[in-house]
Parts: structure tokens; C-alpha cells; sequence
């Protein structure tokens, strides 16, 4: 843990930190043991120092579990929310550092739904702009306005997982360069003093410096002209999903993963929700939660749990599915995306820099909902022909190392008359029925924290409840955040051994290398040093998949720490491998049986079933079945 001392504190926790009181009335606290209502800046305190402390846990899962079976009708949480996405697990931090009594259940895990499905992009929304300009609507100006004011915020708060990334826009008409410079700096100029960088015009020769596998013509036979870069964040979602869920923890919310609601309670006099049943999906135990608020952020299934409270509850959900694929890195640079702005059918498509390789999407079609949607092979083909217009290199299927599809949650208000398409809306939509259900819904993942905000503010109205203080996440570092800095890697590296290397049949330990070093604190930011030290001192500094920065040490880390239950949990949501390329999380899966087997008692039987479950889930992401490439950064000798 020395290591984690010696990390510099990034501003905004230096900034709470000074506000630190020698008691955190919140120590040791899961909801059923206090109701504790602490001072605003206490409460921000106790959530850092907490951070600080180098031997923190995580509450196990078993503590969560009973603190959650003793919220009794005598004994009742403030808030029980449902749905661990990037929106509900938002919900429980902002209640339980309000100080409310908050518990959290998620039927899969956090960010399995469509939190981890996303482009990875944190912003304001270009397109929407651009609508707002030629339909002179205020409210999509507002819209973006304040998605850029959370964009912000989210950077701030999880610096260690939402970084800054330059996006081009090709011009091959010269009308487009004046048309999209104007644009962007209208995006600069919205962003105001939130804004990242400056956006700004490249020539044709600096774009091809930039991005050299842009095409100098396009299948028009029109010349490149120029580009405009703009900048927006870029994040690693399902990690920064699990990072608000541990926080919630940190803070004193009882979360628990693969734990389903499936009913929910009424009081028969008054006919109000008043808890709901849930299974442990882990046991497949029923126990009931009492609770006098009952939050539904299910996301795209917020209309099977408000159908839960009243099987007559109109549908406000209309889901659209979006598919990406992921392709080798020498598609794009590392460093600058590339925006596809008017697709055959006048659709936008991304291509990314992401965790070393490129994603590419998405698409836009109507869908049914399943929690395992599959990307279809137009889908796919469409995201390959609009990138293929646009890049020298050969786009070919078989370069398809990964392809997932996740269902928006696109909602209309129910509260609103006006029932077309048209009054389908990409902004959030909070509601509250007659039976006290709150259901908070639509949105965007950039701006989980001010829709977790207007939920807690709807809950506390409707069930009356007294918190302690403000919201206050706005200034709320998200785990890992606290003692992280940009240049946090060097010290990694000078400080510990990743694993014993074989030279001539001498077994030596060798420093841990720099790419491993940057992954670890690109992923657990100040947490770093923790799975550094396993990787050390448990002898787990192995790479868990040739050409992947993964190591051993991080499967007993999450599941020591990130409620790690299950291997798609390691493979798709701690790490990222399913995600990135699915012929390597096939490879990795023994190794990662074997750890978390270790981590959490398995005996042979769940072994095998974790296997067969992995494979099952992995058939859902659309690899080419051939899709090999090496990128030459983790040599073999490491592996
Ligand atoms: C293709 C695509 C690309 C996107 N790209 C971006 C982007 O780049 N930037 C951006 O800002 N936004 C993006 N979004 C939007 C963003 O991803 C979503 O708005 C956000 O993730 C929704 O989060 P959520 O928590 O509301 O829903 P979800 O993440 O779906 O969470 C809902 C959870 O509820 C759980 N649940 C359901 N029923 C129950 C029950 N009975 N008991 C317990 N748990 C239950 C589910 O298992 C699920 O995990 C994108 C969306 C899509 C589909």
C-alpha cells in the first residue's frame, strides 16, 4: 500500500478532504444500523477519508444482503431503488450521501444492461445542436447545454475514467468546412468555461499527420478538403458504473448485485408501494424489503416494473437497439476519433480510440427487449460500410474482433398528452405514479448524475422524507478518483514487481512494465497500487490474454472489492475483454474460472457452469470467428 500514500491527491479531493472532521459519523454504517444525518461537508468527508483509508472494503456481498433483509415495515429503508445501471446506482449515491437509508438491487449486474453498451462517449450531444440551430429549438439548446455542464462534471469527479478525445470531422465539399467550423465553435461557445479544448480547423495535410488511414477521397471521387477537430470525453462506462455502485457502498447503501425484484409491495389500506420481494439470483432466496420509497431505474425495463405495481401501467418505454464492433487498432490512431456526420441514410457513426483498439457505431432500429440483445449482420455491415467511405484501409468483416448491441431506453412522459413519436425524447423523463413509484428513465449515461438528482428530489417529495443535506455530487469524487494524477503510472512502475520472468531457467521478478502500469491506473485510478500489491505479493502478475494489459491480480482484486460475482461479470464489466475482443476472453476464461473459484469456494459443478455460461454469453457478441491480429505491444515473453 505504500505506493497508494505516495500518489498525489487529485484537486477535488484535496479540495473535500481539507473539509475533514476527525469523526465520519457514517464509519462502519449500512442502512439498517443508523440513520445517521450527517452535515453537508461531513458527509463529503466521510465518503474521502473513507477513499483514503488504504485498507477499505467493500462491505461484502453477505453484508449487504442482510443489511437489505433488515429493512422490516418497522424498520424501513428511505429509498429502495431497482436497476444497478449507470442511472440507478446514481440514484443510490446521491440518496445515501443526502443521508438517506438507501439499498440497491440489481437482478444481473451493474451495467449489464445498457451501461456498458454505449459509444463510451461523454458529451453534449453535436447532432443535437445542430437540430437546435435549424429548428431554432430552445429546448434541445438546453438539452445540450446541460449535458456539457455533466460532461464536465463527470470528468472531474472520475478523472481516471473519462478522458478528454480530439474527434475529426472530414470535409470532401468545401461548403462543409465553414458549415462545421461554425458548429463546433458553437459548441466551444455553449461549453462555455466547460469547455475541453478548443475546437479548430486541420488542413488537409495536418489531418492526414492525424489520422493517416483517412481517406485522401471518398467512394464520390471527392478530395479531401480539410477537417475540424472538436473534443468530448471519452469513458470507460462499465467500470465507471461500478465505480458509482462501490462508491454508493463506500458511502453506507446497501448494493447488491444479481439480486432481482420480483413483486413489489402494498400497503392495502393506503394501496402505496411500500417494498418489494427479491431473489438472490446467486441462491434463488426470497426476502422482502420494506421501504417507503421505491425508485425504478430498470432503464429499458422500467414498464415490466411499473407493470409490477399496477398491471394497467401505460408503456412509456420505446426501445431502439444500437450496435458497435470493435476492430484492430491500426484502423484508427491512438489518439483522435473520427465522426462519420451524414451516413447514406442520414445517420451519424462514430469511429474511437478505445483501450487500444477502435470501436465503430452505431445503428438506430426498433427492437424488442431481451437482457441479451444480439447485433444483427446489417447492422454490422451497415457500420462497416459507412467507416469503409471514409478510411484507406481495407474494411473487412473478418476484422470484426467483437460486436455488441444495447437497447436505448428511449422514454416518453407519460404525464404528457401529446403521445407521437415526436414527444419521444432523448432527455430524462421522472415520474411518479399514484402507488408512490418513482420511475426515472430516458436520458443519456452523461447525464446519470442530474437525472439520479431530480429522482432523489421526487422520492424525498413523495415519501416525504427529511435527508440531512443538499445534493451534493456534484463534487463528489467516484472511487478511484481520490489520490489518482495523470502521471500516477511512474510511480507503479518504480514500485512493484509484476511477475517472475524465466531467464535460462532462473526464475527472477521483473518490474512491472509501463503498459500494465497505465492500464491498472487507467482502470482503478488511486485503487491502483491494490491490485498492484496481489500482483506482487500473491504471485498473480500474469497477463491474463496475450495482447490484453489484464492481469490476474484484478480478478481477485474485483471480487475481493467490486462485487465481482460471476466470470461475464470479470470479462465484459471489470474487464473489458468481451467487449474488445471475444477470441481472447474465450482464452482467458480457464485462468479466471480458476480465480474466482478460489475467491469464492466453487466446487467443480459451478465451475463447469461458469464456463458454459461464459461461452453462452459470448455467442451474443458477433466476432468474426477468425479475428486475430497482434498489436506488438505485450509481447508473448510477458504472458
Ligand atoms: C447503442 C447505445 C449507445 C449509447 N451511447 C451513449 C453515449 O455515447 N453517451 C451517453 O451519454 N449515452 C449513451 N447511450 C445512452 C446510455 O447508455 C443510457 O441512457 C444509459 O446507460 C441508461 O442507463 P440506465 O441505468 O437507465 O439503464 P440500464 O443500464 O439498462 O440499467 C437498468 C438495469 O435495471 C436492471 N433491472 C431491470 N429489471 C430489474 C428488476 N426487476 N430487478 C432488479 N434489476 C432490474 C437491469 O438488469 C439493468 O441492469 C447509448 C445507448 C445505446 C443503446
Amino acid at each position: 500500500m505504500a505506493g497508494l500514500a505516495r500518489f498525489r491527491k487529485g484537486a477535488i479531493s484535496a479540495a473535500l478532504a481539507t473539509t475533514a472532521v476527525a469523526t465520519v459519523a457514517w464509519a462502519g454504517s449500512q442502512v439498517s444500523s443508523s440513520d445517521a444525518v450527517v452535515p453537508r461537508s461531513e458527509a463529503a468527508a466521510a465518503v474521502v477519508q473513507r477513499m483514503e483509508a488504504a485498507d477499505w472494503k467493500a462491505p461484502h456481498r453477505s453484508v449487504q444482503e442482510a443489511s437489505l433483509r433488515g429493512c422490516t415495515a418497522a424498520n424501513p429503508l428511505d429509498i429502495l431503488v431497482i436497476g444497478g445501471g449507470a442511472t440507478g446506482c446514481g440514484v443510490a449515491l446521491d440518496a445515501v450521501t443526502r443521508g438517506l437509508r438507501v439499498g440497491l438491487v440489481e437482478r444481473d449486474d451493474f451495467a449489464a444492461g445498457t451501461s456498458s453498451r454505449s459509444t463510451k462517449l461523454v458529451h453534449g450531444g453535436v447532432r443535437y445542436l445542430e437540430k437546435a440551430f435549424w429548428k431554432l429549438d430552445y429546448g434541445q439548446l438546453k438539452l445540450v447545454f446541460h449535458a456539457l455542464e455533466e460532461r464536465a462534471q463527470i470528468l472531474q469527479n472520475a478523472p481516471h475514467l473519462c478522458k478528454p478525445l480530439p474527434t475529426m470531422t472530414p470535409c470532401y465539399e468545401w461548403w462543409e468546412l465553414p458549415y462545421y467550423w461554425v458548429g463546433l465553435k458553437a459548441y466551444d461557445l455553449v461549453a462555455g468555461r466547460r469547455m475541453l479544448h478548443l475546437s479548430r480547423y486541420f488542413s488537409k495535410q495536418e489531418s492526414m499527420e492525424a489520422f493517416p488511414t483517412l481517406a485522401l477521397q471518398n467512394s464520390h471521387n471527392k478530395t479531401l478538403k480539410g477537417t475540424v477537430v472538436y473534443y468530448d470525453g471519452q469513458m470507460n462506462d462499465s467500470r465507471l458504473n461500478v465505480a458509482i455502485a462501490c462508491t454508493a457502498a463506500l458511502a453506507g447503501a446497501a448494493m447488491m448485485n444479481h439480486a432481482e425484484a420480483v413483486s413489489l409491495k402494498k400497503d392495502p389500506k393506503s394501496g402505496k408501494i411500500i417494498g418489494a420481494r427479491i431473489r438472490n439470483n446467486l441462491t434463488n432466496k426470497e426476502f422482502d424489503v420494506y421501504a417507503n420509497v421505491v425508485v425504478n431505474a430498470a432503464g429499458p425495463f422500467c414498464d415490466e416494473v411499473r407493470g409490477l405495481a399496477d398491471g394497467k401501467a401505460s408503456h412509456i418505454i420505446s426501445p431502439s437497439s444500437g450496435v458497435h464492433i470493435v476492430l484492430p487498432d491500426y484502423y484508427s490512431p491512438d489518439n483522435m476519433g473520427l465522426i462519420v456526420p451524414k451516413t447514406k441514410d442520414g445517420r451519424v457513426v462514430f469511429m474511437l480510440p478505445w483501450l487500444g483498439r477502435t470501436v465503430a457505431g452505431t445503428t438506430d432500429s426498433a427492437a424488442t427487449l431481451t437482457m441479451s440483445p444480439e447485433p444483427h449482420e446489417e447492422e454490422i455491415q451497415f457500420i462497416l460500410d459507412a467507416i469503409s467511405d471514409y478510411l484507406t484501409v481495407k474494411v473487412r468483416r473478418s476484422d470484426v474482433m467483437s460486436a455488441w448491441s444495447g437497447i436505448r431506453p428511449l422514454a416518453t412522459d407519460p404525464n404528457v398528452k401529446d403521445t407521437d413519436t415526436a414527444s419521444i425524447s432523448r432527455d430524462h423523463v421522472v415520474c411518479v405514479d399514484p402507488d408512490g413509484l418513482v420511475t426515472v428513465t430516458g436520458g443519456k449515461w452523461t447525464t446519470y448524475r442530474s437525472m439520479a438528482e431530480d429522482a432523489v428530489n421526487a422520492a424525498i417529495k413523495s415519501g416525504s422524507l427529511r435527508p440531512g443535506q443538499d445534493c451534493l455530487t456534484h463534487q463528489l469524487p467516484l472511487m478511484g478518483a481520490y489520490g489518482w494524477d495523470p502521471a500516477s503510472f511512474t510511480v507503479l512502475s518504480q514500485t512493484y514487481l509484476r511477475m517472475k520472468r524465466s531467464y535460462g531457467g532462473k526464475i527472477v521478478p521483473g518490474a512491472m512494465d509501463s503498459a500494465a502500469a497505465k492500464h491498472l491506473v487507467d482502470s482503478y485510478g488511486g485503487l491502483a497500487a491494490r491490485v498492484a500489491h496481489i500482483a506482487q505479493a500473491e504471485g498473480l502478475g500474469k497477463r491474463l490474454a496475450h495482447g490484453y494489459p489484464y492481469l490476474e491480480a484484478e480478478v481477485a482484486y474485483c471480487a475481493r472489492h467490486e462485487y465481482c460475482e460471476s466470470v461475464v461479470d470479470f470479462i465484459s464489466r471489470r474487464a473489458r475483454l468481451a467487449f474488445l475482443d471475444t477470441n481472447a476472453a474465450t482464452r482467458a476464461l480457464p485462468r479466471v474460472i480458476e480465480i474466482l473459484a478460489a475467491e469464492h469456494g466453487w466446487d467443480r459443478h459451478k465451475k463447469k457452469m461458469e464456463l458454459e455460461a461464459a461461452k453462452a454469453f459470448l455467442e451474443t457478441f458477433k466476432a468474426a470467428k477468425n479475428a486475430q491480429f497482434d498489436d506488438g505491444k505485450h509481447s508473448k515473453m510477458h504472458a
